[in-house]
């Protein structure tokens, strides 16, 4: 097991990384010293089957558990499951000492982590991550559900006790699921680590590269990068939006598409070539575009957006985008790799440059 130190200024907290984590989660709590009257599990369907087994029994054994079970898409991220899930805590006498935890993807992770956050005021929760992509939401206290009108708009931020990451549940994760994790450690390589990249684009060439031995690896680079960055800035009001490098135009993709049609880190793909290309084109970065467009093209990515994307369509959704500041759009791009910079564009130039990155 590796263990990795996220230190924010309101709050620190440990990240487990290792093999069959899950039937250690009970020691685990005792070592953090919590003592939970009674312990909420949420998890989603797919992931309650496979793994509900591994965690409950040990954890009965000592603790009142409790399970409350979601749909297992993003549309659980609902206000209906976060009421569903206040309701059930207060008819089951939860009361301050208790505790939630997130057995799942970011899906999960972030619902259950917005409940914990309001029940009684706060109440201890802590991350079991299930997916790649989980390497990146369940570090760093952002949680939030959705709204009709805008993904992750209700929310707040809200640091988990512990993180344990079982990485031996990556081996059920589907090929798709994979792939989107990818996404967003290649975006922490990109914004951070020159060798980190490398060492992904030697040995990641292709879609059966993104599993074992390397995701332990992959997961812990990752999470020491984002951790580093949300270390500096908790509440986003600097450098951690660097972490949206690839997400502007990803989000926009994401909401035209209709949440959860289109998997996060393949949208957030086309969104980091993008802002590759103009980094490029803005900067004069030098960035080895040809290149990546090969790799992600490898990979499976998406490297070209489909023609039923309007483009008018994704620059007004990119100006609606949270990190969107006075009418502009805010882009994150690259000096070069590691070296993230903010550059706000008005809704024209976006436009330009999308339709021309389009046509190449
Ligand atoms: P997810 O939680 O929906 O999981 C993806 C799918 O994989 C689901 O169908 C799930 O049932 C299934 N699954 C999960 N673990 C599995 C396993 N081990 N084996 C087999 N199937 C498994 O999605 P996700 O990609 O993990 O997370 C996406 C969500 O995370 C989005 O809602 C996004 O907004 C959020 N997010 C939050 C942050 C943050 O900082 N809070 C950061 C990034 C993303
Ligand atoms: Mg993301």
């Amino acid at each position: 097991m590796k263990t990795l130190h996220v230190q924010a200024s309101s709050a620190s907290y440990p990240v487990y990384i290792g093999e069959g984590l899950l039937n250690s989660a009970g020691n685990l709590l005792k070592e953090l010293g919590l003592k939970p009257s009674k312990i909420l599990i949420v998890t989603d369907k797919i992931v309650e089957r496979l793994y509900s087994k591994e965690l409950l029994p040990q954890l009965q054994k000592e603790y009142d558990v409790f399970t409350y079970i979601v749909d297992s898409n993003e549309t659980a991220k609902s206000f209906e499951n976060y009421h569903g899930i206040l309701t059930y805590c207060l008819q089951h006498n939860f009361d301050r000492s208790s505790c939630m935890m997130a057995l799942g993807g970011g899906v999960v992770g972030d619902l259950a982590g917005f409940a914990a956050s309001t029940y009684m005021r706060g109440i201890s929760f802590i991350q079991l991550p299930t997916t790649l992509l989980a390497h990146d939401s369940a570090v760093g206290g952002k949680v939030a559900i959705n709204h009709p009108l805008g993904k992750n708009m209700i929310g707040s931020f809200y640091h988990p006790k512990a993180v344990i990451y079982d990485v031996l549940t990556l081996e059920t994760l589907p090929p798709k699921e994979r792939r989107s994790g990818f996404a967003e450690v290649i975006k922490h390589a990109l914004i951070k680590d020159g060798e980190m990249l490398k060492w992904l684009h030697q040995n990641v060439s292709g879609p059966a590269d993104i599993g074992p031995p390397l995701l332990e690896d992959m997961i812990f680079k990752g999470i020491h990068i984002k951790a580093g960055i949300v270390e500096k800035d908790e509440k986003e009001t600097g450098i951690r939006a660097y972490l949206n490098f690839g997400h502007t135009l990803g989000h926009a993709i994401e909401s035209e598409a209709g949440y959860g049609k289109v998997p996060h880190g393949d949208a957030v793909a086309s969104g980091m070539l993008f802002a590759t290309w103009l980094s490029n084109e803005i900067l004069q970065s030098g960035l080895d575009y040809g290149k990546m467009y090969q790799w992600f093209k490898k990979l499976g990515f998406p490297v070209a957006l489909e023609e039923h994307y309007h483009t008018d369509l994704l620059i007004s959704r990119m100006t609606i985008d949270k990190k969107a500041s006075g009418g502009n759009i805010r882009m994150v791009l690259l000096q070069d790799i590691g070296q993230p910079v903010l550059h706000d564009l008005t809704v024209d130039e976006s436009r330009s440059f999308l339709q021309r990155w389009r046509k190449e």
